[in-house]
């Protein structure tokens, strides 16, 4: 039988590597297991500010080469030419006012280098197959072995291991369906100047959908068109980039990598936590990415899960079901302010009136950015109250949703 840990984390991107890392600093005994190997690619490249103070606060190394300082977002309608820029300048007081750009392959791994030096065992290549849960402990089964620990946290990701096994998957339709992307290497020096000087992340209006275009470390361009429609297909990147005079410029010269194909629905996980486990990150929710809140929302929620089972281990009250319901009602806050903007970029017209239409200056400008930078707990924020205090919340009808069948057509997706 293997040695009992305190804590097993399943999955190292950004949610299981700052909850790993948290949680062996407290100098808990931390075991992580994650499938892949490192480096690995994998979407979510576009920080908001509100990442920033916990990226520091685990003294995670922020190199060059992986992060790329971001001034803030432009949406781009290059079919009526309107562009609105919001810099994270803007924002009302509290967090840092810029963000980074990273290419995930490198921010992960240095996530988790830090939980390494801080004394977790982060193992790779072991995937998780099933978790036990008793009174006592949580048994684990690995493709290696079987491990042991007092608690269990699930940072899978989209795979949301747990949901999937619980069938607790609950989807959020009515948002994007699937992302079809690929990344530009050697962008010219021309290409490369049209991305302007914030780095800022472009989000431009496209037919059923819209696309994305995030500038990367070493004149490196992360482009990408989410479709709300079925039919998803390479073809349609292609004929994006080739139909867009900006882009066209932008990459002109510049090598093409792999094209990806990914379902990213929206869902939330009607049972994120429970006796001796907890989901983080994707895993608990995941919101349509058009405003980059995954990985901020992933670090948060970690961040807020170790820091109460921290305590909880010292004083032996890990087992209790409950233990982890305030912090799900805390980061909800979160996640659903996301999705009720969300819908509004889909099914409203607030991208004429709020975004393209925003006054230069004005009450609202500081709390719509604030939004935007992910600084969506702080309670004076009264564009916030506006999306959370909404009383029409379609997004949510996954009640009234024949789940198992959505999930058999959206794995078609993935
Ligand atoms: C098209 C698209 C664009 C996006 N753009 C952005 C963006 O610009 N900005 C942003 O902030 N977010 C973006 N996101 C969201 C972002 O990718 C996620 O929110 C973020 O990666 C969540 O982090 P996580 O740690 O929860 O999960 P992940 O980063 O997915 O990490 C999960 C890890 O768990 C591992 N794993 C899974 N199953 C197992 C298992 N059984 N055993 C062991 N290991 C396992 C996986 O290999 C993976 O390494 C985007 C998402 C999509 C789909």
């Amino acid at each position: 039988m293997s040695a009992r840990f305190d804590v097993i984390v399943a999955g190292a991107g950004p949610a299981g590597g700052a909850s790993a890392a948290y949680l062996a600093r407290a100098g808990h005994r931390v075991l992580v297991l994650e499938k892949d190997h490192f480096p690995r690619f994998h979407i979510g490249e576009s920080l908001l500010p509100a990442s920033t103070p916990i990226l520091k606060e685990l003294g995670v190394e922020m190199r060059d080469d992986v992060f790329l300082f971001k001034r803030g977002a432009q949406f781009v309608c290059e079919r009526t030419g309107r562009l609105q820029a919001f810099s994270f300048q803007e924002a009302m007081p509290g967090p840092p006012r810029s963000a980074f750009q990273v290419e995930r392959a490198g921010f992960d791994a240095a996530i988790l280098d830090r939980a390494r030096l801080y004394g977790a065992d982060v193992r790779h290549g072991v995937r998780v197959e099933s978790v036990e849960i008793d009174d006592d402990e949580v048994r684990v089964k690995t493709s290696e072995g079987l491990e042991r620990a007092r608690y269990f946290i699930d940072a899978t990701g989209q795979d949301r291991f747990l949901a999937r096994k619980q069938r607790t998957v609950k989807p959020y339709r009515h948002f994007g369906r699937a992302a079809v992307f690929t990344h530009f290497v050697d962008v010219t020096d021309e290409g490369w100047a049209l991305v302007g000087e914030g780095n800022d992340i472009r989000i431009m209006m496209v037919d059923d959908g819209w696309a994305w275009v995030i500038p990367l470390a070493g004149q490196r361009l992360s482009i990408g068109r989410v479709l709300r429609g079925q039919g998803i297909s390479k073809e349609l990147l292609d004929d994006y980039l080739a139909s867009s005079p900006l882009i066209s410029k932008m990459i002109a010269g510049a090598k093409r990598l792999e094209t990806r194909i990914l379902g990213n629905y929206s869902f939330k996980n009607a049972a994120p936590s429970g006796k001796r486990y907890a989901c983080v990150g994707d895993s608990s929710c995941f919101i349509d990415p058009v405003f980059s809140s995954g990985v901020t929302l992933a670090l948060t929620s970690a961040k807020e899960a170790t820091t109460l089972l921290t305590k909880a281990l010292e004083d032996g009250r890990e087992a209790d079901p409950d233990l982890m319901k305030p912090i799900h009602e805390a980061t909800a806050l979160g996640y659903e302010t996301f999705a009720a903007l969300v819908h509004r970029f889909y099914n409203t017209k607030i991208v004429d009136n709020l975004i393209f239409g925003a006054p230069a200056d004005g009450e609202l400008r500081p709390s719509v950015v604030s939004v935007l930078g992910g600084d969506v707990f702080r309670p004076d924020n009264p564009f916030r109250d506006m999306l959370l205090n909404s009383r029409a919340t379609p997004w949510r009808d996954e009640e009234k949703a024949d789940v198992a069948s959505e999930e058999a057509m959206l794995e078609k997706v993935q």
